[in-house]
Parts: C-alpha cells; structure tokens; sequence
C-alpha cells in the first residue's frame, strides 16, 4: 500500500492551477524543488523538455461545433476539467464518434456526463478560491479510500454510490460552500 501511495503521490504534486502563465524559470524552478527535496535525487540529466497548458475548465466546447464540424480530443472538450487527463476519454469517445458518424453522418455533441462536470465544477470552483489546497485534498483522499476507488471515480466510472463514498471522503466545508455558491 506505501509503495502505490508513492508511486502516486508525484501526480497530485504536480496538480497546478493558474489563472495566467508564470515565467519558464519558475516553473523549472518547482521542479527542480520537487526533484530535490521530494525525489532526493541529485544526480540527474535532462534529456528533452516539453511544455503546454491544459484547459482546467468545465466550459462547454461543444459549443465550437457546427453542423459540420465536431472538434475532437483537447479542442471537443473531452480532458477531464478537473486531472486534463484526455486519453482514457478520447478513446471511450472516439468508437462512439465513429457509429455515430455512420449513423448519423453529421453534427456531434459528445459531452462529458453530467454528474461528473458538476464534480469537477465543484472541484475546480475550490482550487480556483483556494489553489493550494489541492494537496491536501488529494492527501485525505488518499488516506480515507482505496486507490482503486479514487481511479475508478476519477475514470468516470463509479455508479452514485460509489461516488456518494468517495465525496465523503474529502474535506466537507470547501465543497459544501462551492456547493451552495453555484446554488445560488
Ligand atoms: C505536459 C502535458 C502532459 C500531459 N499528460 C497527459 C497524460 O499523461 N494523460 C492524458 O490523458 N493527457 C495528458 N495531457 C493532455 C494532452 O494534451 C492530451 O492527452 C492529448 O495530447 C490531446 O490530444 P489532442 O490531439 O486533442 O491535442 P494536441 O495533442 O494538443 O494536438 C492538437 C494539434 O493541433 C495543432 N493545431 C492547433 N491549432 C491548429 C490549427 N488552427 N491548425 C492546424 N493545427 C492546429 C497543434 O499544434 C497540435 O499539434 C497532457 C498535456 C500536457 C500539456
């Protein structure tokens, strides 16, 4: 259990919301931080660097579409606002594209399902507020549920349930004020 805790730790370390770009030094910098005082490891080489930004955002892409254009992958909307993983979506989006396609021969709109925006909305609306609580959040969630469930849910497959336990497994007053401020 330690040893998948570790291996998954550098991910939510890595979780970093920002309004506007910062300059390439300080991002080098977080990471050479992270290297160092969290990997302990100081001998090392860069070999290649890449760089790019992920929409955080529940906005609806979809809305870019038109009768004969359908965005696809980072462009259709389809990273998951709240982690910008999109490859698990793109290929569970793509086959139902292509039938689609067959079927209907124009326009789709595949959104992401609406229970799970709602989530990420919430999620998002926390960091947005609170930016450096994304840590600890995941460190709770972490230590309340299994992996299994935290992956599942974060996968989008998770029946409510499931989803209702993994809730509960988070730190209750910034989601039960996101809550009540897209409420009203
Ligand atoms: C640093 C980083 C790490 C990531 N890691 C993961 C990961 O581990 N797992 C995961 O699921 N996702 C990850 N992502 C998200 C990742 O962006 C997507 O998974 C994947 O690359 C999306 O593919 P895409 O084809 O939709 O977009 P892209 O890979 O961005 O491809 C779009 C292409 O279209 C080109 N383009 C843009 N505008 C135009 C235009 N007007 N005309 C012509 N060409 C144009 C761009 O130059 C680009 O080549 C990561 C993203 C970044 C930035």
């Amino acid at each position: 259990m330690s040893f998948l805790f570790k291996k998954i730790q550098p991910w939510w370390n890595t979780l970093f919301f920002q309004r506007t770009l910062l300059s390439k030094t300080e991002y080098e910098e977080a990471i050479k931080d992270y290297i160092h005082n969290r990997l302990h490891c100081e001998t090392y080489e860069i070999l290649d660097r890449e760089q790019g930004s992920i929409p955080m955002t529940s906005f609806d892409f979809t809305k870019n579409n038109t009768e004969l254009i359908t965005h696809i992958g980072t462009a259709g909307g389809w990273a998951k606002p709240s982690t910008g993983y999109t490859f698990l979506s793109t290929s569970k989006k793509i086959p139902l594209l292509i039938s689609n396609l067959k079927a209907k021969g124009k326009k789709q709109n595949l959104k992401q399902e609406k229970r799970f925006w709602f989530y990420d909305l919430l999620f998002l609306d926390v960091l947005y507020r609170t930016n450096q609580k994304g840590h600890a959040i995941f460190t709770n969630l972490f230590r309340n549920r299994k992996p299994q469930l935290i992956f599942k849910f974060l996968d989008e497959e998770t029946n409510l349930w499931e989803d209702i336990y993994y809730i509960l497994g988070c730190p209750k007053w910034p989601f039960i004020k996101a809550f009540f401020r897209r409420l009203f």
